[in-house]
């Protein structure tokens, strides 16, 4: 396309995004119109290539035939009938979803539409189980970790251990408390008095930033020392992205709940709480609902998803391209790069200057979509299904815009904070 008329698409998206757009996030990159596999194309027809995959949502790249076939075909025959009916896609996720967290014949599934949706039926369990205890006198404590994210709603905000993003929002749902990382933090928090405990197994939005070693099999031994609930925010490190079909699993402890979202929709909205043993016996008619949650389409299409996942193996490719991947940006030998946290397609590239905002505009520019999760740290979350062509043209891009980013610091000493 020409520049004349390239600027005139430009400026028209930008205008009717920034007019009639609620202003919640800062200025959109790009106009996309269509993608297939880790590529992505905008209005003027520039390719990129896609190494975020909507936050670690399309696990299968973008207009995978497995998934265009789910949709078409379930579209074609049912997609809703609200909560008063089951339907066989339904039943069939619930029991899939069961079978890959491994909750044997105990565990049960509450479907919503997003990741803040599981992590409200979740908070609501916690409650539940608080009044269950004790007969009704209540845990009224909460437990969550600082630095963590669970949501955007004010319950799950409530959960969310950042005081900046609660600060326009406050008074916030009482009864959560925030503590380090740490087992001896959790040591000292915990009592009878609280009813769960949250977690986020790798802290994704805070800059990809695992728990210490241990932390998790210290939070269920404690946890359940004291009645209390452990519930694992699965919502971005789920449906295989560490390596597993879930983070909990590499630790190997049993949860009494999970959320999940993101991936295992690949790209349809669809989010569930997960229950293990008699944490599923909490819910009773009434206690919650949703009037889209678990719907024929959505669960149709997630049965796909993860069918997929695990027919073509990618949890295993998860794994292995995540080592690749961590390999080959070492060997980048930036000297930007301090190295790389998190777990198989979950990544966080760590930055010694406060420099992650350019660099994702740096790539931006030459192709190339990552994303920052703070000012330091720059987030992968490829499509599970990428190979060597995928790495090999990531670390060509990703040197590129990490070069740029150098040498506009050498140019000007000091690190521009973008974000
Ligand atoms: C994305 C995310 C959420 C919120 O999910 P939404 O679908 O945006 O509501 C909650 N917890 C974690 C760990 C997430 O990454």
């Amino acid at each position: 396309m020409s520049g004349a008329a390239e600027q005139v698409i430009q400026t028209h998206w930008q205008d009717d995004a920034a007019r009639d757009l609620v202003h919640n996030v800062s200025d959109r990159y790009a106009l996309f119109v269509r993608g297939e596999g880790s590529s992505l194309w905008d209005a003027d027809g520039k390719r990129y290539l896609d190494f975020l995959a909507g936050i670690a949502v399309t696990s299968l790249g973008h207009a995978h035939p497995v998934f265009v076939d789910a949709v078409a075909t379930q579209a074609a025959t049912l997609a809703h009938v609200s909560n008063f009916f089951a339907t066989p896609p339904q039943l069939a996720l619930a029991a899939q979803l069961k079978r890959l967290a491994g909750t044997g014949p105990a565990g049960r599934v509450y479907f919503g539409n997003s990741g803040a949706e599981a992590n409200e039926a979740a908070f609501k369990l916690a409650r539940l189980h608080g009044a269950a205890k004790d007969g009704g006198a209540g845990r009224p404590r909460i437990l969550a970790l600082k630095d963590a994210f669970h949501g955007r709603t004010m319950g799950t905000l409530a959960l969310t251990g950042k005081p900046y993003m609660q600060a326009p929002f406050v008074p916030m749902v009482p009864g959560v408390e925030f503590i380090d990382s740490t087992v001896e933090a959790l040591e000292e928090a915990i009592d009878d008095r609280v009813a769960a405990l949250f977690v986020e197994p790798i802290k994704g939005e805070a800059g990809v930033i695992p728990l210490p070693d241990g932390f998790l099999a210290a939070a269920r031994e404690l946890a359940s020392r004291h009645g209390a609930l452990l519930i694992v925010d699965e919502i971005q490190t789920g449906a295989g992205r560490t390596g597993a079909w879930f983070a909990f699993q590499h630790e190997g402890i049993t949860p009494d709940a999970i959320t999940v979202a993101k991936g295992i929709g690949g790209g349809f909205p669809i989010g569930a709480l997960i229950t293990f043993g008699a944490a599923s016996e909490l819910f009773y008619p009434g206690t919650h609902g949703s009037t889209f949650g678990g719907n024929a389409l959505a669960t149709a299409v997630s049965t796909a998803v993860l069918g997929e996942i695990e027919r073509a193996g990618l949890v295993e490719n998860a794994a292995v391209r995540g080592d690749q991947l961590r390999e080959a940006i070492d060997a980048i030998g930036s000297s930007l790069v301090d190295g790389c946290r998190g777990r198989g397609l979950l990544i966080g590239v760590s930055l010694r200057h406060p420099v992650a905002g350019a660099v994702v505009a740096a790539a931006q520019q030459h192709g190339l979509i990552v994303n920052a999760a703070n000012d330091a740290t720059v987030r992968i979350a490829p499509a599970l299904t990428i190979g060597d062509v995928e790495i090999d043209e990531f670390i060509d891009l990703f040197t590129r815009a990490l070069r740029t980013v150098e040498d506009a610091l050498v140019l000007d000493e000091t690190p521009e904070e973008k974000k």
